[in-house]
């Protein structure tokens, strides 16, 4: 006998539970590239996309993952030698950072822990000590995954401009593009990158690069600009198939088509990162209660710097990983495992696990996985407080 037979849920940081109705647009005969129907559909994705992102900039769109996005972005601005300031909130910022030194960048890091957000008086310290302006770019991440803390974008790129310092401020925005409120022009970010399979629904396999007109004009005289990344043709071209520098990602567009119907013209941007955040909330109403008598509790403290999109939860090695596993086996919810929290006491992050709340989720699914963890703190005889799924449950009938 086994309870987890019935519809599986991955409620891990992506890939995100496609909708249906986003699969079944996948499911068609391969159509013509060359002209007709998928033309005239992919010229509707730019101003939804560009409505996602609250920009009137440009976007560009690849064939590939989140870290496709992220050399995508760098090679369009940045020369060999350049110099990087990287914002680091978790592992995801470091992995930003890495690729761009990987491409010759001279990246600097402010390191800003595991469980903070980015200090913009930090911030301002760094750049005041660039008294030539050798900086390009500040970049960092919207909603680190790793440890689910929320950047004030707006907060850094005051930082930047109270500094007078003209360096381009870059977000990856992966991990919190439609789940977490983002504005992109009236927070002042020059680049923006993301990718299909979170907030955006579709299976992985598209990568999108948004970008100001400021970066448009770094990027005239970018160094490691390649034909492939190259944001020109593919948001320049007079030919279709410069958009995609070759074959289109055909039945993936179609994916994008009805998820950014569902997200941009059902829904609402705004009632769906209402929605995520009252999700959100729920989940942490639940942890705090499990918390009060235990050693549950969200990796980030206060509310305030917590996405919406996924909760970090702090827990202890190696229970994180044997709730993760025992909640699988028994209710078929696959949890997020614990990402870049490693210390020497606790070298694979099994100290804690993470749940999703990102993308086509709604109350019944919450209340699922939050039950699954209830069964699974108790069959793991793992101490926790009472009274977490009414808590749940309350935040959702209060909204
Ligand atoms: C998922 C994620 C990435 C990496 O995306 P991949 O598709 O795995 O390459 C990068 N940054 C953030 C914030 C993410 O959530």
């Amino acid at each position: 006998m086994t309870l987890a037979n019935g519809r599986t849920y991955l409620a891990i940081p992506g890939p995100s539970v496609a909708p249906d109705r986003v699969l079944n647009a996948m499911h068609r005969a391969a159509p013509n590239i060359y002209e007709g129907p998928l033309h005239d559909m992919v010229d509707t994705l730019y101003p939804d996309l560009k409505a996602v992102a609250r920009t009137k900039g440009d976007v560009a769109i690849y064939i590939g993952n989140g870290h496709a996005a992220w050399e995508a972005s760098l090679t369009n601005v940045f020369s060999r030698g350049d110099k990087a300031l990287v914002l680091v909130t978790g592992r995801f910022g470091e992995g930003w950072a890495e690729a761009a030194r990987g491409l010759g960048v001279d990246v600097t890091m402010l390191d800003f822990g595991r469980q903070s957000p980015v200090d913009p008086a930090r911030l301002a310290e760094a750049l005041k000590a660039d008294k030539g302006h050798q900086i390009r770019a500040v970049m960092t991440v919207h909603a680190d995954t790793a440890t689910t803390v929320l950047n004030d974008i707006a907060a850094i790129r005051k930082a930047i401009d109270d500094c007078g310092h003209p360096a381009l401020l870059m977000v990856d925005c992966i991990a919190s593009l439609g789940c977490d409120r983002f504005e992109m022009d009236a927070w002042g970010v020059d680049v923006m990158v993301a990718a299909s399979q979170k907030g955006l629904m579709v299976p992985p396999g598209l990568a999108f690069v948004w970008f100001s007109e400021k970066a448009m004009a770094v990027h005239q005289s970018a160094g490691l600009v390649t034909p492939y990344w190259n944001w020109t043709p593919r948001t320049r071209g007079t030919m279709f198939y410069q958009k995609f520098n070759g074959t289109a990602p055909t039945h993936h567009l179609f994916g994008l088509r009805e998820s950014l119907t569902m997200l941009v013209h059902e829904e609402g941007l705004e009632a769906a990162w209402a929605r995520h955040a009252v999700l959100a909330r729920a989940v942490w109403a639940a942890l705090a209660a499990w918390g009060d008598g235990g050693p549950v509790a969200a990796n980030i403290r206060e509310v305030a710097n917590r996405s919406n999109a996924v909760t970090s939860v702090r827990i202890g090695a190696p229970d994180g990983t044997r709730l993760r596993r025992w909640v699988e086996a028994n209710t078929g919810v696959t949890l997020g495992i614990g990402l870049g929290m490693n210390t020497d006491a606790d070298p694979n992050s099994d100290g804690f696990f993470r749940i999703a709340h990102m993308g086509h989720v709604n109350a019944h699914m919450v209340l699922g996985v939050l039950g699954s963890i209830e069964a699974g703190l108790t069959a793991l005889q793992i101490p926790h407080g009472g009274g977490a799924l009414a808590a749940a449950a309350a935040v959702m009938a209060e909204a």
